[in-house]
């Protein structure tokens, strides 16, 4: 009950030496192969920028940590480890230690991003459904592999418009699934984070990751930049509720025994379930299809185990027109070889 409904049991399978980072020990490089070029952001616990490895002359993300606690970094890189090389999902190409150790940095590749808030405006159907599902495949991995990323949206989905490709990054907050371990509650990104977050319960799992990725493609297919904007966490399960309703937020509740209190007067308030046809405008009717909206509301689910799993979402008829291209792709001899169609 209190479980994930898949790949519970998958870094009991996979051992020891997967999941625990703690004890895992890092062969780290000196700094002197790569050279910072420019800054390309920065948060609360990094500074990235774009970089040149001197061996090669190839274009790289060097992303210097902050000083944090050394268990955060194993786990960062652990992850990264472990899951580098599957779809979608950034390549960690090496780790940095400048002589004094005080600084550790990831090396990276280097993705040319197209910003999502000018992007998502513009993408059409067909982009909408291959950038989405070109994300599942990199959460059923991660997901198959015994890892909840636990801070998808746009900022951390890098999206190479010209080459059509997506990858996955900042695995900052990344943490292995054990069946029955409470996890911290104050992750994600609040636009972003699951109703089980908000309500304070920490048997989550996976389908944490499943949430975020609804309400990504909520705003792009209702263009919205936002789907859920709420202005404390209090107010951003408020708006959810407003969406989803009441009478099932209650029923989640009742179902895994969560006691949720709340001073906000609003949140007790009656609010009846939208249909998600109510945010159709002139302006997204063409993203915003009945296979669309069905995939939507599959995912934005109070209740966690109702979500689709990644594997799940990826088989959804919504994508039917996808996979037949990836197929279509993997048979073509030529494009299979490398060389150009021309
Ligand atoms: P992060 O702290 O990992 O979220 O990265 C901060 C910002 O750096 C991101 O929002 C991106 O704009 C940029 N960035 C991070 N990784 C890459 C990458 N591999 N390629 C290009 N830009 C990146």
């Amino acid at each position: 009950m209190h479980m994930s409904r898949v790949h519970a049991d998958a870094n009991a399978i996979l051992g020891k030496s997967w999941y625990d980072y703690d004890n895992f020990q890092i062969d780290w490089s000196p700094p002197e192969r790569y050279e910072i070029v420019r800054r390309l952001g920065g948060g609360k616990y990094s500074e990235v920028f774009e970089g040149i490895d001197m061996v090669n002359s190839d274009r790289c993300v060097i992303k210097v940590l902050k000083p944090v606690a050394a268990k955060k970094i194993k786990r960062e890189i652990k992850v990264l480890r472990n899951l580098t090389g599957g779809p979608n999902v950034i390549s960690l190409l090496d780790v940095v230690r400048d002589p004094s150790g005080r600084y550790h940095s990831l090396v990276m590749e280097y993705v040319e991003n197209v910003d999502w808030k000018r992007l998502f405006p513009v993408l059409t159907e067909a982009d909408v459904k291959h950038y989405t599902f070109q994300l599942l495949l990199a959460l059923s991995h991660t997901h198959a592999h015994g890892v909840m990323h636990r801070d998808i949206k746009p900022a951390n989905v890098m999206l190479d418009f010209q080459r059509r490709e997506l990858r996955l990054i900042d695995w900052g907050l990344a943490e292995f699934y054990h069946p029955n371990v409470d996890y911290h509650i104050r992750v994600g990104s609040r636009y972003y984070k699951a109703p089980e977050l908000l309500v304070g319960y920490k048997r989550y799992d996976y389908s944490l990751d499943m949430w975020s990725v609804g309400c990504m493609f909520a705003s792009m297919i209702f263009r919205k930049e936002h789907f859920f904007r709420g202005s404390d966490n209090d107010d951003q399960l408020l708006k959810v509720m407003k969406t989803l309703g009441t009478e099932r937020f209650d029923l989640y509740l009742k179902t895994y025994n969560i006691h949720f209190e709340t001073e906000i007067d609003n949140l007790l308030v009656n609010y009846p379930k939208q249909p998600w046809t109510r945010f159709i405008t002139a302006e997204n009717r063409h993203l915003a299809s009945a296979p669309a909206l069905d995939f939507l509301d599959k995912l934005l689910r109070y209740d966690h185990r109702e979500r689709l799993t990644a594997t799940e979402a990826s088989a959804h008829p919504y994508f039917n027109s996808v996979r037949l291209e990836t197929i279509l792709i993997k048979e073509d001899p030529v494009s299979d070889s490398g060389f150009a169609s021309t």
